[in-house]
């Protein structure tokens, strides 16, 4: 059997482990230490802006703290897109809060900005006004942030940015995670750049992001001893995989632009095609990292579904994936309020993630070229 193509896999830059060296050569074998410093100052800097940065455990550690700075108590709603990974939703759920789940669009597979204002008035007349808004931008795709900023605005309601799949990407010129109260970046291994685990908590001001590390590092009051007013979290960085961050930093432009590559690869490759439709930028406001590359089958045009291609792939050794199974569709989430029509189900039943990782060499392309190729001949002969 030949290599094992995957989906998104973890790409070393090289300079990582020199970082590593440094935090055991110091002994910073801590939740604290000179590379968090260094990779918050990194990252500040990577997204221009006066962005105060805290490195955290996870971008689900992150999320939970937006969620707690943002007040959001139990009982209370926090509206979602309903089409994404239940990391986004879960930790409403940590906060004894109710998520209200809205559709997609159709151009960015983002939440719908209709359905966000109709689920907002919906709500605030059954007597709640929605305390947070999450809105993610999906495989990379900014979603429309104008116009989401605006609703939230007008509601006042605070927005979270989930950036966890978008770093380095831009919607008009301005990085993703930057716009919201609160953005969230992970650092996971399938992501475009890892600290193996890992995530960050994107702040407006030097204040929030102070609140979030005495959060994140068990809620300790000025004292000499041990004092608690309130409940804290485990939630910071190591400073041996901040390590790991710092050196893929470096190389962070490099794989967004590798990544782009994957995704111009498979739309040469659909070129064409009938049925099969790449999802890109619907237009030059859109800058998508393309973390991973993904395409609709319409089975009755194509001739064969997504599932069928997956399972070819699959037998191929190849890894590819159908798209989040929305929120509002999970057995866990089955109570909960959704506003939307089925743009998030038609996307689910009809897209697949195809292998996007910035490591893929050129023979792995040929081998996922002339699979599909042979497949799609296959098929319309
Ligand atoms: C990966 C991911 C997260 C969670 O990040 P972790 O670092 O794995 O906790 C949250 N939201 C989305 C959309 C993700 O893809």
């Amino acid at each position: 059997m030949k290599n094992k193509i995957w989906l998104s896999s973890p790409h070393m830059g090289g300079e990582e482990l020199k970082y590593i060296q440094e935090a055991f050569d110091t002994n910073w074998v801590a939740p604290l230490g000179p590379n968090v410093t260094n990779f918050e100052d990194d990252l500040k800097k990577y997204l221009n802006r006066d962005s105060n940065i805290a490195a955290l455990s996870s971008g689900t550690a992150a999320l939970h703290i937006a969620l707690i700075l943002s007040g959001v108590k139990r009982e209370d709603e926090v509206i979602c897109q309903s089409m994404t990974f239940s990391a986004s939703a879960n930790p409403i759920a940590y906060q004894g809060a109710t998520p209200i789940f809205v559709d997609s669009e159709q151009d960015t597979w983002n939440m719908c900005p209709k359905y966000l204002e109709k689920a907002i008035l919906d709500r605030i007349s059954k007597g709640k006004k929605p305390k947070a808004i999450i809105v993610v931008h999906l495989y990379g795709m900014p979603a429309k942030m104008d116009v989401i900023t605006e609703i939230a605005q007008k509601y006042g309601i605070i927005l979270i940015e989930d950036a966890a799949e978008a770093l380095g990407s831009k919607y008009k010129g301005q990085k993703c995670g930057t716009f919201g109260d609160f953005g969230i970046l992970s650092f996971n291994g399938n992501k475009i750049i890892t600290t193996s685990g890992g995530g960050a908590l994107v702040c407006k001001t030097k204040e929030m992001k102070e609140k979030a590390i005495f959060l994140a590092t068990q809620a300790r009051d000025e004292a000499p001893h041990y004092q608690h007013s309130q409940i804290g979290y485990n939630y910071r960085m190591s400073n041996v995989l901040a390590g790991i961050g710092r050196g893929q930093m470096e190389v962070l432009d490099l794989h967004i632009e590798l990544r782009r590559q994957m995704h111009q690869f498979y739309k040469e490759l659909f070129n064409g095609i009938k049925g099969i439709k790449i999802f890109e930028e619907p237009n030059k406001d859109f800058f998508s990292n393309h973390w991973l590359s993904c395409v609709l089958i319409d089975k009755e045009v194509a001739g064969f579904s997504s599932e069928d291609l997956r399972l070819v792939l699959l037998n191929n050794n190849i890894e590819s994936r159908p798209l989040w199974k929305p929120m509002h569709l999970q057995p866990v989430f089955k109570e909960v309020p959704y506003y939307g029509e089925k743009v998030a189900e038609e996307l689910f039943n009809r897209g697949l993630c195809l292998p996007s990782g910035s490591n893929l060499t050129t023979q792995d392309r040929n081998r996922i070229e002339s699979v599909i190729q042979d497949f799609i001949s296959s098929r319309t002969n």
